[in-house]
């Protein structure tokens, strides 16, 4: 069942900018999304709208069947239940942890405030950062006191836009298994803006992916859209795409080629071997391809200079028009 309605969504800023065009995505209670697109194709604008922190041209956004109120027509813009944190976490620099999470519940109950923070810094194990101040917390800490500090006033609807940006790959991951874990348990309905499919696969199940004057191009669970991408664009940021020479709009991805003795579909000489943990990434000259080819090898072990045979399943071709 939806719970947070978004439909025909459409916005332009002065200019001629259009920031969003006739969006709708329907999300139910509970569920995880993340929204991908190239830069300044809208997904921050349509967070802001969500949570009803922009003014739109169309459309309407409903929560549990409550239509959303612009900064237009409320009078202080924004809702409780919908909470937004950004990429530049916004924590007071002279408060405390505990100072910075309870800081949205200063009108409410002093004994409600207290016991929200004790949980939230249970939930988020930051306990004993209690006391710190954020110039003493990592990168990764820091975007918990933040996210802490948005759910705070229990949202039913979280907002991330690109949040983990200035993080290590490793503080990243760490942050994210444990979000993964916090959020299925409180059902909290999450929508996440990122540029990097990592995030996306580890924090959420489905994905909408957007394109240049506010399009959403493709919605849906993520490994649906992985295994039938619809466009190169949507496909490419799963990883690269090697163009089948001769054939047009159909193309491979690099782990799903196979490199054999014999006879192959395809010959080619390696160019360049760089080592990732799962295998060898090759990047192969193939003959009659216009641009070299990455392919994934796992059992390593070939060098600059060797020719190859290159085969694959027919059924891993992607036929994917502009
Ligand atoms: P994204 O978050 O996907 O990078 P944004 O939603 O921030 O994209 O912006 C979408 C488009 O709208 C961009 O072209 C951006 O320059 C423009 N835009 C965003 N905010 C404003 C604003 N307040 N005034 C004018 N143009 C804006
Ligand atoms: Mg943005």
């Amino acid at each position: 069942m939806t719970f947070l309605s978004i439909n025909g969504l459409g916005k332009t800023y002065p200019g001629e900018v259009h920031a969003l065009q006739d969006v709708t995505l329907e999300i139910g209670k509970g569920e995880r999304w993340a929204i991908i697109g190239s830069s300044g194709s809208g997904k921050s604008t349509l967070l802001r709208l969500i949570a009803g922190l922009e003014v739109q041209d169309t459309g309407e956004v409903h929560l549990d069947g409550e239509k959303i109120l612009n900064s237009q027509e409320k009078l202080v813009a924004g809702y409780d239940a919908i909470q937004l944190v950004k990429q530049d976490n916004g924590l007071f620099p002279h408060s405390t942890v505990a100072e910075n999470i309870t800081r949205p519940l200063l009108q409410y109950d002093k004994e409600y405030a207290r016991e929200r923070l004790d949980n939230l810094l249970k939930l988020f194990g930051l306990e004993r950062k209690r006391e710190a101040y954020p110039r003493q917390l990592s990168g990764g800490e820091q975007q918990k006191v933040a996210i802490a500090r948005a759910m705070s006033l229990e949202p039913e609807v979280l907002l991330l836009d690109e949040p983990f940006n200035s993080l290590d790959s490793m503080q990243k991951r760490d942050l994210l298994d444990e979000l993964n874990l916090i959020f299925q348990e409180l059902e909290l309905t999450l929508l996440m803006v990122t540029h990097d499919i990592q995030d996306a696969l580890l924090l959420t199940e489905k994905l909408c992916v957007f394109s240049s004057g506010g399009k959403l191009v493709t919605k849906g669970k993520i490994s649906d859209i992985h295994q039938d991408p619809k466009s190169a664009y949507v496909a490419g940021f799963f990883g690269p795409l090697n163009a089948l020479p001769g054939k047009e709009s159909q193309f491979l991805r690099p782990a799903d080629i196979q490199l054999k003795k014999g006879i192959g579909k395809l010959t080619g000489k390696v160019l360049m071997n760089r080592y990732f943990p799962e295998f060898d990434l090759l990047s192969i000259q193939i003959d009659g391809a216009e641009q070299a080819w990455q392919v994934a090898f796992p059992e390593r072990g070939l060098s600059k200079g060797d020719t190859v045979q290159l085969t694959w399943n027919e059924a891993r071709e992607l036929h994917l028009p502009e």
